[in-house]
């Protein structure tokens, strides 16, 4: 079946056909980082991780840039509160970042752009929008877009034209989507800004929030590209605003399909840093969360419903991860103590119904049901020890897959890396008939303790 993602811009589910035929482009907003990111934001990081996987899992090449926003009104307000450099406070978030990502198991992005490296391009988007007559320049020195200058402004957030009032202008980043307004692209210097400023054209001060996205996903994917995602809340005003930035200033198309993940719930409100509703990734861990079972929970409701997140979640979360890893384990068990899987996952008719459920706009629901009915099945065949051998290694091979996309499964790591890399380049070797190698490499894992053979299900190691 083909691919149906659900695109914002027509309110609809399309069958998805990237630009590049085997790449896709994908452009997700990252966070601010002026505070530790919560597990709302990562709800939706956590999300675009589903996506980027079951891209891989489906044979693309997938190029992902994530953008950090280190300049804009929160992030200069605190730098001045504590009286450190605004580098300095970021930088510290930064890391805190990519280390919640570790422990999440996200697969880090390509590029992670930082909005003050890339000032210089958003210059020239800026400019290129005052020559095209799209944006104005106030008498501060500040710049406006002037939304009644693009015919198309509102068409992903749905509004209603009637109210534009294209003569009023917003200066802050965030607004209203009752009342849209010329948005600042340029924000003069004032004394509230302190150090944080650069030159520009139109005299001292920085980008505003918009621009930053539309600069640096065009500098690293082109003008336009496949996916840009981001949590519903960026939908109107930053998504409206980029498109317009974008589109008026290259003359170009920008992105073909847009995907929005729903918000986190805590008590029923939007978990925000700024109602003060959060919970870090750090805390749920010391909480009796695990990585696995963390993921789990943010993963197993579809990204287009409403999450509530609860503390209770841990369990069930650590139940269902607890029922694959435990299957896993009862497989690699019956094959062997360790084997080099030759199965393949295609011969497991669940394989077949996981990727089915995914291909329709990431349906977890499905996909995870295909999982634990198989789970179900295969338990009662390995009690009656119905199961044969190659069924268990496809069964693995199909429990690889499934931690493709979840990655919710840990490995026994008591066979040494250094001997399960021997045991895979004996297998290559085996696969090109180079006799010669694979018997060194039998005689290299003789002299370091491990016995291999060879069995119509893969190879298998055991311990002298
Ligand atoms: P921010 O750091 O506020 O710029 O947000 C980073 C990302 O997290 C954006 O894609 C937001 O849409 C998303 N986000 C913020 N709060 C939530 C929430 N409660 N649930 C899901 N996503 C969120
Ligand atoms: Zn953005």
């Amino acid at each position: 079946m083909s691919t149906r993602f659900y695109n914002t811009k027509s309110r609809k589910k399309e069958i998805f056909v990237p630009i590049k035929k085997g790449h896709v482009n994908l452009y997700t907003c990252g966070p601010t980082v002026y505070d530790t990111a919560h597990i709302g934001n990562f709800r939706t990081f956590i999300f675009e991780d589903l996506l980027k996987r079951y891209l891989l899992l489906k044979g693309y090449g997938v190029t992902h840039v994530m953008n950090l926003t280190d300049v804009d009104d929160k992030t200069i307000k605190k730098s001045v509160a504590e009286k450190i450099p605004i580098r300095d406070l970021t930088n510290k978030y930064i890391d805190l970042f990519h280390s919640d990502i570790k422990k999440l198991k996200i697969i880090p992005a390509d590029h992670y752009p930082r909005a003050t490296d890339h000032i210089a391009g958003m210059i020239e988007m800026i400019k290129s929008l005052i020559e095209r007559e799209f944006a104005y320049i106030t008498d501060d020195g500040s710049v406006y877009f002037s939304i009644s200058t693009y015919a198309d402004y509102g068409r992903l957030a749905n509004l209603n034209f009637e109210l534009q009032q294209s003569t009023e202008r917003v200066e802050t980043d965030d607004y209203s989507k009752d009342n849209p307004q010329d948005f600042t692209l340029w924000k003069a210097w004032k004394d509230s800004d302190g150090e944080v400023f650069w030159d520009s054209p139109w005299g001292r001060g920085r980008p505003g929030w918009h621009i930053e996205c539309s600069a640096m996903s065009v500098e690293y994917l082109g003008n336009h590209f496949d996916i840009h995602c981001g949590g519903v809340d960026n939908l109107f005003p930053h998504h409206e605003n980029e498109i317009a930035q974008s589109v008026c200033a290259t003359g170009k198309e920008f992105v073909n399909y847009w995907l929005h993940s729903e918000h986190l719930l805590l008590d029923s409100e939007k978990m925000s840093k700024s109602l003060g509703n959060f919970y870090h990734v750090k805390e749920l861990l010391a909480a009796g969360y695990t990585s696995e079972s963390l993921r789990y929970a943010l993963l197993s409701t579809h990204y287009r419903s409403k999450l509530k997140f609860t503390n209770d979640k841990k369990h069930e979360a650590q139940k269902a991860v607890s029922r694959v890893q435990e299957i896993y384990n009862r497989l690699q068990e019956y094959v062997t103590d360790y084997a080099d899987i030759n199965g393949s996952a295609n011969r497991v008719p669940a394989s077949e119904d996981f990727i089915k459920a995914l291909d329709d706009d990431l349906d977890v629901a499905g996909a995870l049901s295909s999982v634990f009915d198989w789970i179900r099945k295969t338990n009662v065949q390995l009690d009656t020890k119905t199961l044969s051998e190659m069924d268990a290694t496809n069964g693995i091979a199909f429990l690889l897959q499934v931690n493709s996309i979840f990655d919710i499964l840990k490995f026994d790591l008591s066979i040494p890396e250094e001997i399960i890399q021997l045991a895979k380049e004996r297998t290559q070797a085996r696969k090109n008939r180079d006799w010669q190698n694979s018997d060194r490499i039998r005689d290299e894992l003789y002299n370091l303790g491990w016995n291999i053979e060879d069995t119509p299900a893969g190879a298998k190691l055991k311990q002298r």
